[in-house]
């Protein structure tokens, strides 16, 4: 009967725990090396931060754009896209609203009449 071979532990570089495999299973480095992205300094964190903010802030505007057409659409039948579109209108400020209908006149009523010759 053949043992199996012991797998090679080592000690992770990062957070010093020992393990065998390709992870840590305390800090997740890989391999036992040093984790870059938690240790990348405070301004590297700071940056990777404001740019999740920046891409949350687009996700949401986007959303917004949609809802505000699928309510303009269907002439009052989607009641829940009308009731979100009128609590975000509410919690905005005018001035943001005034930038976003002119937005919407200029760029935004074009695309969306191309996107629906486009799709039939
Ligand atoms: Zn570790």
């Amino acid at each position: 009967m053949q043992r199996k071979p012991r797998k090679k532990r080592r000690a992770c570089k990062n957070c010093g725990v020992r393990f065998s495999g390709r992870y840590c299973p305390y800090c997740g480095a890989e391999s036992g090396h040093r984790n870059t992205l938690r240790s990348s300094g405070f301004f590297i964190g700071l940056l990777r931060f404001l740019l999740s903010l920046v891409v949350l802030a687009i996700v949401l505007v986007l959303a917004f754009v949609l809802l505000d057409y699928v309510a303009a659409s269907g002439e009052g039948a989607h009641t829940t896209a009308i009731a979100i579109v009128d609590s975000v209108k509410n919690a905005l400020p005018k001035e943001v609203l005034l930038v976003y209908s002119s937005m919407k006149e200029t760029h935004l009523d074009a695309l969306f009449a191309w996107t629906q010759k486009l799709l039939g």
